[in-house]
């Protein structure tokens, strides 16, 4: 019994990680059945054209949603992904038809030969639910996976007893839908959702019988895993958007996993989790599991590497945060990569087959990406390849506030030009926009003219990090525009007012940042500025100058974070030296909070304000629709007092 229940619980949590898609599959046969139940007298044509649109629609996601079903359930995926949606679409919509096909030619000729049966093609569809849900799972997993030969396809009682059961509940809903004349329709629609659910469940439990004489399936779970993780940071509106830009767009591709990729064997298989929230079903055993960890995001690395530990597989983490504080991180982890991936990962790959795993692996200093990275890049997606080139690594500033310099050195590491062209030429006829990863593509102005006259020649558009100083380039601002610049991103980090500007490097530019920013636009370029807001000199007058160098200066998007002393940066010594750090909860450290303590600034107020100036008023979508749902509101008022 206890048998049973584990896999009718293990079953329920594939099927509710997709509850969505089967809402969607709910709200497809609703609007179907709305549209039949339309009274379309005078438009015969324009109800068969919707009908058909949708018929096209179901078939389509069902094919898809019944095909990710059987690839989680044989962890195949752990979870959905648009490319395989597609692919299972692709695959598995004809299955459908033939399976959907037989079962109404079965009850056309039930209607025929027994006239008087009173039974509903609902009602038929849900007694043969268990012969559908059967053939489909064959189809579907005997294309995707070979099964076992010689092994006897049987029942499992402990499936046997699930399969009635979620059977018989199914047909019982489907009764009480049918017997529910003049119910309330909410319930109605609830019951429906359940039975929907209950079938939905019935073919995981159906997929799961039949996974289990698949060989090719065995012999691929044997293979060894690693999973690559960048947790998403806990929220509500900001891990939608990532989800949603990412998951359609392919942005925040961590490049870290690039260049994992490039450097692991390829006998492992991996398994990659971004812009994804978390899902207790993630947890396996016996894998080797690499999250990469920021400060913002250190909460939720920490409680994956936990949760991994506790099942058994092996943690390792690494990124910016943990490489300054490798201690805290191995109390939730094995082990800790310090500084970059290249140059410990092959280290670390080789102790975790050996079983001799390391607490700390030490980078081996700013080293050049190996040959195998290129492949990867060059083997990835253009969508995904577009936006992760690399021109250079490393920064010749040194900003207080900034761990790259210590991350990743001061040493700008340029790649072959050949290397860059190579993968542009590869992904250009798929994808135009090219999205530079580099910290400051302007970091070496002679190896910025030399690559952009090439570029320039393949007619792309790109944007890009930048130091404002190409602004005093007439020669290299000219090159950006005409290899296809589109955006600039500066960060100015001051206002040219500020009293900061005597920190010199980056800084030293800042009183001529609108004549540069100037000339910038006039080349017909965009400008997204970066500022900060709590350094040590600014008072309420800074914020004025905030406000007022962001309106005088036409950016196309400004954003303005709150200084913070991310662990590694000169900036957190220097203030934990002089214990003005207010605390270390890494959950604060977001930039949108004060976590220093402020002379001059009342703290609490200006972590309302600055959203509410910047993130609204001059973020030009939002303030429109602002004004629009004021000036509507307004409209809607008098007219209801005129009345
Ligand atoms: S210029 Fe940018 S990358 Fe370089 S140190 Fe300053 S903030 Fe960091």
């Amino acid at each position: 019994m206890k048998k049973i229940l584990k896999n009718l619980q293990h079953q329920i949590k594939i099927l509710n990680s997709l509850y969505y898609l089967v809402f969607f599959a709910f709200l497809i046969d609703l609007s179907i059945i709305a549209i039949i139940n339309l009274n379309f007298s005078n438009a015969i044509f324009l109800k068969g054209i919707f009908l058909s649109i949708l018929a096209v629609v179901k078939i389509s996601f069902y094919g898809g949603f019944y095909g990710i079903l059987v690839e989680i359930a044989s962890e195949q995926e752990i979870f959905l992904t648009f490319r395989r949606f597609k692919q299972n679409v692709k695959d598995g919509w004809l299955f459908y038809i033939i399976l959907s096909a037989f079962i109404c030619i079965l009850y056309l000729i039930l209607i025929t030969n027994i006239p008087n049966s009173n039974i509903t093609l609902l009602l038929f569809f849900s007694y043969f639910d268990i012969v559908f849900c059967l053939g489909l799972a064959y189809l579907i997993i005997s294309k995707k996976y070979s099964f076992s030969r010689g092994d006897r396809m049987s029942f499992d009682p402990k499936f046997f007893f699930s399969t009635i059961f979620i059977y018989v509940v199914k047909i019982v809903l489907v009764h009480m839908l049918e017997s529910s004349n003049d119910g309330s329709v909410i319930i109605d629609k609830l019951i429906a959702l359940m039975a929907q659910y209950f079938h939905f469940l019935l073919f995981v439990n159906i997929s799961m019988q039949f996974i289990k004489h698949c060989s090719s399936d065995i012999e691929e779970r044997q293979r060894p895993e690693i999973y690559l993780i960048t947790p998403v940071v806990s929220g509500v509106l900001e891990p939608i958007i990532n989800l949603i830009l990412g998951n359609l767009l392919n942005f925040f591709y961590p490049p870290v996993f690039l260049i994992l990729r490039g450097l692991t064997p390829k006998k492992y298989i991996i398994r990659e989790f971004y812009n994804r929230f978390w899902n207790d079903r993630y947890y396996k055993s016996n894998k080797l599991v690499v999250i990469t960890c920021y400060t913002f995001n250190s909460y939720e690395a920490y409680s994956i590497a936990k949760g991994f530990k506790e099942k058994g597989s092996t943690v390792v983490i690494g990124g910016f945060h943990v490489s300054f504080l490798p201690d805290e991180a191995l109390e939730y982890c094995d082990s800790v990569v310090i500084g970059e991936a290249v140059g410990a990962w092959e280290e670390v790959i080789n102790d975790y087959e050996k079983g001799t795993m390391k607490k700390k692996y030490y980078s081996l200093g700013p080293l050049d990406d190996p040959e195998s990275v290129q492949k990867e890049l060059m083997s990835a997606s253009p969508e995904i390849a577009s936006k992760l080139i690399e021109t250079t690594r490393g920064c010749k500033f040194d900003c207080e506030f900034c761990a790259g310099p210590m991350m990743c050195g001061r040493q700008i590491r340029k790649k072959p030009v050949k290397d860059i062209l190579a993968i542009i030429k590869k992904v250009r006829h798929q994808c135009k926009h090219f999205c530079f990863l580099d910290a400051n593509i302007y970091a070496d102005p002679k190896y910025f003219i030399e690559l952009f006259e090439e570029i320039k020649k393949l007619k792309i558009k790109w944007i890009a990090s930048c130091s404002i100083d190409i602004a005093t380039n007439v020669k290299a601002l000219t090159l950006a525009k005409e290899s296809g610049c589109k955006i600039l991103r500066f960060g100015y980090e001051i206002t040219d007012q500020s009293v900061e500007i005597k920190q010199g490097g980056k800084f030293s530019l800042a009183n001529k940042y609108s004549v540069l920013t100037k000339k910038v636009r006039d080349k017909g370029i965009h400008v997204t500025a970066f500022l900060i807001f709590g350094h040590d000199s600014d008072n309420f007058k800074s914020f004025l100058d905030l406000i007022r160098f962001s309106l005088v200066n036409p950016f196309f998007t400004r954003s303005v974070c709150i200084l913070t002393p991310y662990p590694g940066t000169r900036l957190y010594y220097r203030k934990l030296a002089e214990d003005k750090i207010r605390n270390l909860n890494w959950m604060d450290y977001n930039a949108s909070k004060f976590v220093l303590k402020h002379d001059k600034l009342n703290e609490p107020l200006y972590e309302v304000i600055i959203p509410i100036i910047f993130n609204l008023i001059f973020f030009r979508p939002l303030t429109y629709a602002f004004l629009f749902a004021l000036f509507y509101a307004l409209g809607v008022g008098i007219f209801s007092m005129l009345k």
